[in-house]
């Protein structure tokens, strides 16, 4: 006999603001809405509920967030906030008091309670056992993700609240973010971004203890962590790294082809008493830093990012600043204008540097900068490198992708055609032979500051070791 169910699913609208390390929670997030049985609406009309995950890390942010917020309750009038805005409730309920629920970042369970009273679950076992993927509901698509290792953080830097927002620093057990990087492997991911507030500090609250993964023990250690996740033979990239004495270690491992040589590595200044004033390590030592790292591994891409006019900061110290990046060659770099925080030591600091000045200085180290790019960018032309494809482009047959020096989101891109190929150079692959996805070999017939353009040669076969991790760990 056939059981008549009526199938009227609730539907959540997500709104997901701030950096990767708030779209793994926004993922999590998803992933349980899923498992209970609501679905997620793509626009407001369609919505039962609202969730904005907030960022509440520099004022333009907080702005970002209380706007969007204000919109979705004007147009559903039942919103939920979390992440690290969520961390400070009377900043949203003064603007916005009637919000339903706030919930600090991380709260996964916070969230859901708040749905379930506001919305209450649809009991139809047809809908509310969606089958999911092994790996939950990714917002990246499917050839890359976001691993998060840690949340929180040790630092005290003078211009920051995420301590004060999230806590100090909670690893993941080694063997849990590894589980997940298998699974996520294993169901088609070519790149796995680890991330954390201080990637390198990654499981110095758990004193580094061991934890089992496919019969074997590992430590909660970044370089034990990465030589893992190096054997599962997917690009593994490395964000927010801290630069500590033992990132030494994990340039080795990119030298050795196991993860990739890109290093996202954030300086935020060179002068002496500003980095002092934000406290942040490293002063004087940068340069000699950077050398070593680049004799291990000559192929490494660093990225950083820089603050200018920060509180104190003079036209010597921004000299320093410019002079360091002329000397260090950085490939990637980001830079923004300081930006108070309120609750930040920072923002009772002397010495204000006037708005005008902070867009000048800015404008002079993107210039500096811009002419560096061009150069490394340039140098490339002519070489053939390997190519991850993230989308087409308008044009028939044209491609876009990210060679291993470039993290999504945030560098440059590879525009690739199929075409007509120089003689000797390889074989034309037809258009629409390469999928999104694909990993490609491209040879770069042109640069500008950010991104190159070149020809697809020939697609690089796939394969992942994930099968035959269980047989390396048990092998010794
Ligand atoms: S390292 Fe500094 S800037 Fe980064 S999260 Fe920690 S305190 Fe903030």
């Amino acid at each position: 006999m056939m059981t008549q169910v009526s199938s009227d699913p609730k539907k959540v609208g997500f709104i997901s603001l701030g950096c990767p390390k708030a779209l793994v929670d926004s993922e999590r997030i998803l992933t349980q809405l899923r498992a209970e049985g609501y679905q997620i609406a793509p626009t407001y009309d369609e919505a039962d509920t609202v969730i904005v995950n907030t960022c509440g890390f520099i004022t333009p942010a907080v702005e970002e967030s209380l706007s969007a917020i204000g919109e979705a309750l004007e147009a559903t009038g039942k919103v939920i906030v979390t992440g690290c805005l969520g961390e400070r409730p009377e900043t949203i309920m003064e603007r916005h008091p009637k919000v339903s629920a706030v919930t600090g970042s991380q709260d996964v369970d916070g969230v859901m309670r708040a749905v379930r009273e506001l919305i209450p679950p649809d009991q139809n076992p047809f809908t509310s056992l969606i089958p999911l993927g092994p790996t939950g509901i990714k917002l990246t698509p499917r050839h890359y993700a976001y691993l998060k290792v840690a949340e929180g953080c040790n630092h005290t830097c003078s211009f920051c609240i995420i301590p004060k927002l999230r806590g100090l620093q909670v690893s993941r057990d080694a063997g849990e973010v590894l589980y997940e990087a298998f699974r996520l492997v294993a169901a088609g991911t070519k790149e796995l971004m680890v991330i954390a507030q201080d990637t390198s500090a990654y499981g110095v609250d758990l004193r580094y203890r061991e934890s089992e993964f496919q019969g074997g023990q590992v430590r909660a250690h970044l370089v034990d962590l990465a030589t893992k996740l190096g054997e599962m033979g997917v690009w593994v990239r490395m964000h927010y790294v801290y630069p500590y004495p033992h990132v030494d270690r994990i340039v080795e491992l990119m030298a050795q082809g196991k993860i990739l040589p890109y290093l996202d590595v954030p300086l935020q200044h060179a002068s002496p008493k500003i980095l002092k004033s934000m406290r942040r390590p490293g002063a004087g030592k940068q340069l000699d830093t950077i050398r070593r790292w680049r004799e291990i591994c000559p192929e490494l891409v660093i990225r950083s990012t820089f603050i200018v006019g920060f509180p104190g900061e003079t036209e010597e110290d921004f000299q320093l600043l410019l002079d360091f990046l002329e000397e260090a060659r950085l490939d990637r770099v980001g830079a923004f204008t300081y930006s108070e925080v309120e609750e930040a030591d920072a923002t009772h600091f002397e010495g204000l540097v006037p708005e005008e000045v902070k867009q000048e200085r800015l404008a002079r180290l993107m210039e500096l900068q811009q002419r560096i790019s061009l150069e490394k960018q340039r140098a490339k032309i002519g070489s053939v490198i390997e190519v991850i494809i993230d989308d087409y482009n308008e044009e028939p047959g044209q491609l876009i992708g990210r060679s291993k020096g470039d993290a999504p989101g945030i560098d440059g891109s590879v525009f690739c055609v199929h075409g007509e190929l120089a003689e000797g150079v390889g074989r034309a692959l037809p258009a629409g032979s390469v999928k999104i996805g694909d990993i490609v070999r491209v040879l770069v017939e042109d640069a500008d500051e950010y991104d190159l353009y070149g020809e697809v040669l020939e697609v690089v076969p796939w394969r992942p070791n994930v099968p035959l991790i269980g047989a390396l760990s048990h092998a010794h």
